[in-house]
């Protein structure tokens, strides 16, 4: 099992949620970070920390965004670690309360740890 990243985390990227990973499974996109699900031991102390509850356990995600847990796995493996907390993007308090996001998605990779 694994956490899983969803939906409210595009264009916000908080990364509140990195600072507490004890095994840094965190990888980081242009403007969504994504979970390991290879690394991730499932310990929960990152889902209290997103304020936008972006994260859940994989037996909890929404049937809506059962779809993420690929997304995730997929793009795990393609984008660098973070694990120290940055600066939220500049579009996070205007894109924090919109549902409908998924379409502005970005599969490029961000910059992760420097
Ligand atoms: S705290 Fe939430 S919004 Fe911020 S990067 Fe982590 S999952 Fe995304
Ligand atoms: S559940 Fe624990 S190990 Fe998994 S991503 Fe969250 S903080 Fe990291």
């Amino acid at each position: 099992m694994t956490h899983v990243v969803t939906e409210p985390c595009i264009k916000c990227k908080f990364t509140d949620c990195v600072a507490v990973c004890p095994v840094d499974c965190f990888h980081e996109g242009t403007n969504m970070l994504v979970i390991d699900p290879d690394e991730c031991i499932d310990c929960g102390a990152c889902v209290d920390e997103c304020p936008v509850s972006a994260i859940y356990p994989e037996e909890d995600l929404p049937e809506k965004w059962q779809h993420f847990l690929d997304l995730n796995t997929q793009y795990a493996a393609e984008w660098p670690v973070i694990s120290q907390t940055q600066d939220p993007l500049d579009t996070a308090e205007e894109y924090r309360e919109v549902e409908k996001k998924e379409e502005l998605f970005e599969p490029t990779p961000g910059k992760g740890d420097d």
